[in-house]
């Protein structure tokens, strides 16, 4: 048995990330950006009020208050994408509203809750006394030109799509989105909808992989459910190393399995075979085939194994295919609000656990339920998994360290 960190480090040796390409803006989203972003302009581009209100110069407004307001001709309205027509000399008023730009010559907004209207509008009375520059929001507040905006690396995300929509970028180079295609083989395999005969079970790998993939950010593609036929097999994994950017198979890969995916895949590609320290998913492999030397994860059979290695051993790969630098996820921290009981074998458990936060207090970790490779159920219900150390297991108010299944970090 190797140390997952071992495998994990095998695995991202080989795997690199997708050639960056120019992509609009809008197709952009959950992408990694592959170029430092610089501001062209000011952001904002010019000075504007960040209040309805009177344009002034502070200076007129000393001393104003309530009992002893300061009346200002107002000679014009300033709305947002309407510039004035003149500047504002002292002793004025201009009407402004939220975004329209400060006219030359003013420096300051009194909101419109610190004013009367007075004839009809001709006059505004000045409640308070501010200081230059009150809500005015000057140019190049959040951005000036030449900035370093964004880095390689950074995912795009809404705000990120706002700021680059905001300095005027129309596309931006990115990593592309991993296609990952997913394969399910063996003859004992039945498709969703169908009848058992005896012996048979559901393919349930493939579509739970494809769900996966999708809640991980990357294309799933479905390379569907093939017979134990070396040909076959064979031409599934060379039509998804062909057509996808990594491959995922589940099944095959245990100690001592005489399964023709193991054949094919030694046959096409540069595998490794492992087995790792941790329970469940110990037996995994993977290898580069074909002419694109794609990526090919060999993921074990049992539904939560599966899974489990998916999100221990392909998910970090596949987000460094997709050019991000943040592969692995956070342990966050919890207590055990009840024993986790195991026995020393060399291994770490990842325990499938449901996780509540109390109020304001910390995360408590409890069992999702059965903990055999085969208990999907509790895979299902789990909210992380619990990373219990080599030796005897937690005792309830422990602390434990669980990985948040549902969350991106
Ligand atoms: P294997 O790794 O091929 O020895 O398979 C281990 C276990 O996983 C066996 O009980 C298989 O029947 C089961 N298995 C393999 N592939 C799938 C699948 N796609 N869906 C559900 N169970 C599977
Ligand atoms: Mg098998």
């Amino acid at each position: 048995m190797i140390p997952l960190d071992e495998a994990l480090a095998h695995v991202l040796e080989r795997v690199a990330p997708l050639a960056p390409r120019r992509v609009e803006l809008t197709k952009s989203a959950g992408l990694v950006l592959a170029e430092a972003i610089t501001a062209p302009e000011d952001v904002p581009a010019f000075a504007n009020t960040a209040m309805d209100g009177y344009a002034v110069v502070a200076a007129d407004t000393a001393g104003a208050a309530a009992e002893t307001p300061v009346r200002l001709p107002v000679v014009g309205e300033i709305a947002a994408g309407h510039p004035a027509q003149r500047p504002l000399r002292p002793g004025e008023a201009m009407r402004i509203f939220t975004g329209a730009p400060m006219p030359d010559g003013a420096d300051a907004v009194v909101m419109v809750e610190r004013t009367e209207r007075l004839d009809g509008g001709a006059t505004v009375a000045v409640l308070v006394e501010v200081a230059s520059g009150l809500h005015v929001r000057s140019a190049g507040d959040d951005l000036r030109a030449g900035d370093a905006v964004f880095a390689p690396g950074e995912v795009v995300s809404p705000g990120h799509l706002g700021v680059l929509a905001g300095i005027g970028a129309v596309d931006v180079l990115v990593h592309p989105r991993p296609r990952v295609g997913v394969l399910s083989t063996g003859d004992e395999l039945v498709p969703p909808g169908r009848p058992l005969e005896p012996g048979q079970i559901r393919d349930s790998n493939r579509i739970a992989l494809l769900a996966l993939v999708a809640r991980s950010g990357f294309e799933p593609v479905d390379l569907g459910l093939v017979r134990d036929d070396e040909t076959t097999i064979a031409g599934a994994i060379s039509e998804g190393a062909a057509t996808c950017d990594a491959v995922l198979t589940s099944g095959g890969v245990s100690m001592g399995d005489i399964d023709l995916v193991r054949v094919v895949l030694d046959r096409l590609g540069d595998m490794r075979w492992m087995q790792i320290a941790i329970r469940p998913a110990k037996p995994f492999a993977f290898g580069v085939v074909g002419e694109r030397a794609t990526p090919v994860f060999g993921l074990p059979g049992n539904p939560v194994s599966s899974m489990v290695s998916f999100e221990l051993l392909a998910r970090p790969a596949l987000r460094r295919r997709a050019g991000r630098t943040d592969l692995l996820r956070v342990e966050t921290p919890g207590v055990a609000g009840e024993a986790f009981r195991r026995s020393p074998d060399g291994k770490v458990h990842y325990v499938r656990v449901v996780v509540e936060r109390g109020a304001g207090g910390p995360l408590v970790v409890r069992s999702a339920g059965a903990q055999g490779s085969h208990h999907l159920t509790a895979m299902a219900r789990a909210d992380g998994l619990a990373v219990l150390p080599d030796g005897d297991g937690l005792a309830e108010g422990d602390e434990v360290h669980v990985l948040l299944l549902a969350s991106d970090l």
